[in-house]
Formats: structure tokens, sequence, C-alpha cells
């Protein structure tokens, strides 16, 4: 039987809170359109949407829309007026390219778009100043790009079942971050540099993932033992440290074979490190670093006051502050699109001898060693800006330091 208008009417002019899940609802009713205009909350879960009518952008009070389970394959350019918008739930739906219209709803604070299709993110989502949730799990995303690590308010990203490969290098400078879950993708490395905001990360379920960084190994036992949300039951990390490596993806990125055999793992194993690093070195390597990454390094230093402190009781402290308060890198800087990025994604890491705090862009000597093998097997790297930190920090914290050589 049809919804009788009437009633429908009635009910749109008398509610601020509209609930029309489950309506099979093909369209949106214009009756939303000639009586709704004071409507604050509209609920469309479950219906057969296939898009939003233009005229959608003139609900001026609509603040939280909720489009779960529809078959909405696009959005009306018109949708980015909504500007009122606070909460978006687009979940379950059809879509494959998130139209950039949504980069100018500058008062949301959670974007909802699970279980799509989606393969990119357009850079205009970077504009979203306000966001504080944003859900990407169960999509085909095969790169988040840098600039969600730039999100001012961002507090949780959740981009777990995806096809990613790598996380941005910038997620470690984001200033508000709570929690960052990324499980079942197909990560080779996480970020190696300390996080600022010392966030909660999951990432079980990515099987290629067959090491850590020192730095976040600490951050991430700190915050595992911290009376606050210490949890007997909780494993980090289940699924991963199986020393698999990816050999069907091409990748330019250096990989380094390391010697296990008297540890109880199975067999040799292969690391990928992220593709900042174009240059690694032993601790016995006595060479000088380009002038290149000499640099990018007192380029940034000049910058920001930008440290990490790993101390003896798996306490990691990362402090982040830009010296040049509102000014943007200059334009001979930004010309230069390579030299721009690397500055502002941030360094790979903060060299790990306390003393020292050189931020490390292209070029690190690296030590390798095994977290505890008795308790939690896992192949551990730093990265130390030059030999003589290197050898320092080897002797300081009683690693036992692996073989390892370039593969490519
Ligand atoms: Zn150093």
């Amino acid at each position: 039987m049809d919804p009788d208008p009437v009633e429908m009417a009635n009910e749109v002019q008398h509610k601020n809170i509209l609930h029309w899940n489950y309506r099979g609802l093909a369209e949106l009713p214009e009756v939303i359109r000639l009586h709704g205009a004071h409507l604050q909350e509209i609920y469309l879960k479950w219906n057969k949407l296939t898009t939003l009518p233009p005229w959608i952008a003139e609900l001026f009070n609509v603040t939280n829309l909720y489009l779960y389970g529809n078959q909405i394959e696009q959005l009306p350019a018109q949708f980015g007026e909504m500007s009122q918008l606070m909460v978006l739930d687009l979940s379950a739906n059809n879509l494959q390219l998130i139209p950039a219209c949504l980069g100018s709803l500058s008062n949301l604070k959670f974007l909802f778009l699970n279980n799509n299709s989606i393969k990119r993110l357009p850079v205009e989502l970077g504009q979203l100043n306000n966001l504080e949730m944003l859900c990407l799990s169960g999509n085909q995303i095969v790169a988040l790009p840098e600039w969600v690590g730039s999100l001012p308010k961002l507090k949780e990203l959740y981009a777990d079942k995806n096809q990613l490969r790598e996380l941005p290098n910038r997620l470690t400078l984001a200033p508000e971050l709570v929690v960052i879950s990324v499980c079942s993708n197909r990560l080779t490395y996480l970020p190696l540099n300390g996080f600022l905001s010392n966030p909660c990360i999951r990432f079980d379920g990515n099987e290629y993932l067959n090491y850590m960084s020192y730095p976040l190994l600490q951050q991430l036992l700190e915050m595992r033992l911290s009376p606050d949300t210490y949890d007997r039951d909780f494993v980090l990390a289940s699924g991963c440290f199986k020393t698999h490596y990816d050999t069907n993806v091409l990748s330019t990125n250096i990989k380094l074979y390391i010697k296990t055999k008297d540890l109880p793992m199975n067999h040799d194993t292969i690391i990928e490190l992220p593709r900042q690093l174009l240059k690694v070195h032993e601790v016995r390597e006595n060479v000088t670093c380009s002038l290149w990454e000499l640099a990018l390094r007192k380029v940034y230093a000049e910058r920001y006051k930008h440290t990490l402190d790993i101390l003896k009781n798996n306490c990691v402290t990362v402090l982040y502050e830009p010296l040049l308060k509102n000014t943007k890198l200059d334009l001979t800087l930004s010309a230069n699109y390579t030299l721009y990025n690397l500055l502002t994604n941030g360094p790979t890491s903060i060299c790990v001898n306390s003393q020292c705090q050189q931020p490390i862009f292209t070029e690190a000597w690296i030590i390798i060693d095994v977290y505890d093998p008795t308790i939690w097997c896992t192949i551990t790297i730093a990265l130390c800006c030059s030999r003589s930190c290197a050898i320092e920090f080897a002797h300081s914290s009683a690693t036992n330091t692996r073989d390892w050589y370039r593969i490519n």
C-alpha cells in the first residue's frame, strides 16, 4: 500500500527528528522539501535510494543525516551546500567515488563511509577542519593520502579491511589522534617514528607486517602496560609477524634480508623499508651522509622542534612544534615538490640516540634487533642519523644487533 501523502506531510511537520528507516523509499519524498525546512535529523537507513535530489541542499537545519544501507552511487554537487551537517553516514552504499563537494561540509565531525567500493579519497576532504572521526573500513583503498595526518581535529581513524600497503607518515604528527584501526590490510610496515599523540593502533591481521620500529614498539607496550588501558587479554597484533613476505608485489622500496637462525623463528626473513628511505648503512659502515639528506635535516630543524625520547621504562615522549608560526613553507621551497612533501610529511624517524634528536629523512644507519624472543618474537629496527649515534645506541640499549644485507 502506498503511504498516505497527508499522513507523511503531517509527520514531517510535527517532528524535528524524522525516522524513515526501512520504508522501501527509492527516492527522497518531495514532502520533505515542502514541509521539512525545520528538520534537524533525518534517518533513512535501509531504503532503496540510488542518489539524492539537488534540493537536499534546501534543508538548512539538518545536522545529522543517516543513509546507511541504501544503493547510493553518486551524490549531487549541491550536497556540498549542506555546510551545517555534523554527522553524515553513507556506509553500506555503492559509492565508488567520493565527490569533491564533501570537502565543503565545513562543520562535519563524523563521516561514515564504511562498506562501499571506494578506491581513493579526493584531496578536497583535506579541508574538513572539524572532522573528528573518519570511517573507511570495508573499501578498496590502496593508500591513505598524507593529508589525513593534517586533519587538525581527527581523533579516530578506521580503515580496516582495505588494501592498504602503508600508512601516511604524516599520521605520526596528527595532534589529536586517539585511535587508528587498520586491521586486515596488506601493510608491510608501520610508520617508524614515534606518534605525537600516542594513539591506540590496532593492526591485527596484516600478514605481511613482519617488523616494527623500536620507538613505536615501546609506545605500544607503554600503552598496553598503563593502568588506564591495561587489558589482560590484549594481544598486540594477532595475525602479524609471521615473517611472511609478499613476493607478488613489485615495489621500489629498499628490502633487507635478516638472518634469524638462532631465534625461535622458522626462517630468515625479508623486511621492506618505508619508501622515504633511499639509502641505509650498517653500524660498521663509516661513510658520510649525502648533501641532500643534510640539507633536509637542516631546513627541517630550522622550522620545527621535533624530539623523540625513549626512556628505560617503555616510556616514549614525542614533541613536535612549528617554530615559525603562521608561515607556510616559502615559495622557493614549495616549487620543489619533493622537498616540500618530505618536510611536510615529517621525518621517517628522529635519531633514536636521545642525546642527538636529529630528524632522518632519506638516509639512515640501521640497528636491527629482536624484541625479547621468549615473550614475543618480533624484529625491531632503530634508525640513527650517523655511525657514531648507531654505535652509542647499540651500546646503551644492550641490543643484540642482527646481521642484515640489502637485497635489491
Ligand atoms: Zn643521531
